[in-house]
């Protein structure tokens, strides 16, 4: 099958209207909030009802669901057909929000990672319940960040609900949610297997929010260390099958990330092009020409330098495109999506750190937001599984070794 990298053009209206949105609420008030650790964007109440009113036209980017019950409004395609779905335009609108702030983007209602954790496992029926909630997801706890396998909050069936206890910490949207997607064993003597999601209300006996954390980026998303004491849920809350599996192991909760982090891959693309762009207007402004047609030894060290980040920035923008694009077309894409996350992640941080260090003391300076996309692309080489670890997953399966052989 031919590549045609083109986007389709269904997807233009997505790209306008996450621009306009990135452009004209982001951006005037991305420094306001920088400073304004914890404060909730008012701002981006008016947003969300837009995003609701272009999810129920099919316009929208991910909307809630990742864009399932959208995929689902049209006719059923014949095999083989290609599909630009949910999971490309949830990454386009990603990408379009990131480059007017990553921070406020991760505080859009109801585009929380727990949507795209719902839209990647959610049956029919939860999908009906679940798809207009706004949902953060909570792995971590005070035990583990990267090591997921490490579960220690426990939910068990009592009758018709399950009854949460644990501790989660750093969630992001954690206190504005108001659904978050728990990961909790059933039965801890069965190992990764009995680990499942859960979708739980935030607003909810058992279910409490610590504090929030003061952070080095994203100071405007709220990130949340949140308890479960005897939180009960209907036992329908479960994600996917109840059943514990020990011959399929991790497979079912790990299927989120198929979704996650493409999604955070795009959120470090739009953040680059941002800084790119600024940094191309300050170049230019400087007298600096960036000449595509000279070799690299001919031109000003730092036009060299853009051209090189460049094509490491379109490097990470195909890689995620490709696996977003691999989802929607429901191919297995556990390796491209952490292949995107890897090189996304990567990529911008480069990128934003370069643009401060060749913008000199302007760039150092509040005057411009490149040193506040510096300190933002940092969490999304971080979260979702950090470089180390998705370079360990690439490893794993490329090489075709277990979990067990490559540690
Ligand atoms: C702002 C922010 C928002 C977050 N949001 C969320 C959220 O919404 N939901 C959620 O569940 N979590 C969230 N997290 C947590 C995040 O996912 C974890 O921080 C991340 O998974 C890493 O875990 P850790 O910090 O415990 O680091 P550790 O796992 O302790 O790792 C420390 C270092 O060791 C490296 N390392 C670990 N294991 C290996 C290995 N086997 N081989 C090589 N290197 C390795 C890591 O790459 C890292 O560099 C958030 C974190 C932050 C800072």
């Amino acid at each position: 099958m031919s590549i045609n990298l083109e986007l389709p053009k269904k997807l233009d209206t997505t790209i306008d209207q996450a621009h306009q949105a990135a452009a004209e609420i982001f951006r005037p008030i991305s420094r306001k909030y920088d400073l304004r650790e914890h404060d909730y964007p008012v701002e981006l109440d008016t947003l969300a009802s837009l995003y609701d009113g272009l999810a129920e036209a099919g316009q929208a980017g991910a909307g809630a669901d990742g864009g399932r019950s959208q995929e689902k409004k049209g006719k059923p395609k014949p095999e083989g057909t290609v599909v630009n779905g949910g999971n490309m335009q949830s990454v386009i609108n990603t990408m379009e929000t990131s480059w007017g702030d990553v921070g406020l983007m991760l505080t859009i209602p109801y585009q929380g990672l727990g949507n795209a954790a719902i839209a990647a496992v959610a049956d029919d029926e939860q999908l009906k319940r679940f798809g207009k909630v706004w949902a953060a997801m909570a792995i971590t706890e005070p035990s583990f960040g990267s090591d997921s396998a490490a579960v220690s909050t426990t939910a068990t069936l009592d009758g018709d609900e399950y009854v949460l206890n644990g501790e989660k910490i750093f969630v992001t949207a954690g206190s504005r949610a108001t659904h978050i997607v728990v990961w909790a064993s059933v039965d801890k003597s069965l190992g990764r297997a009995a680990i499942k999601s859960f979708v739980v209300p935030r607003e909810h006996p058992g279910v409490e929010v610590a504090r929030l954390e003061h952070k080095l980026g994203i100071r405007v998303s709220d990130t949340a260390v949140i308890r479960f004491e005897n939180c009960r849920i209907p036992k329908e809350n479960l994600l996917g099958s109840p059943e514990v599996d020990t011959k399929k192991g991790f497979g079912g909760v790990m299927q989120t990330f198929d979704n996650t982090r493409p999604m955070v891959a795009g959120m470090a693309v739009g953040v680059a092009r941002a800084s790119l762009e600024e940094l191309r207007r300050v170049l230019e402004e400087a007298g600096v020409e960036i000449d595509y047609d000279k070799p690299a030894a001919d031109q000003h060290a730092a036009a060299a330098e853009f051209i090189r980040m460049e094509s490491d920035f379109e490097a990470a923008y195909l890689h995620t495109m490709r696996a977003a694009w691999m989802a929607d077309n429901k191919q297995p894409n556990s390796l491209e999506a952490s292949m995107s996350k890897a090189k996304a992640g990567r990529t911008g941080t480069d990128i934003t750190n370069k643009t401060v260090e060749l913008t000199g003391t302007l760039g150092y300076s509040e005057r411009l937001l490149v040193e506040k996309w510096a300190r933002d692309s940092k969490i999304l080489d971080i979260f979702e599984g950090t470089q180390q670890i998705q370079q360990l997953i690439i490893a794993r399966r490329v090489l075709n070794k277990s979990s067990a052989d490559l540690k």
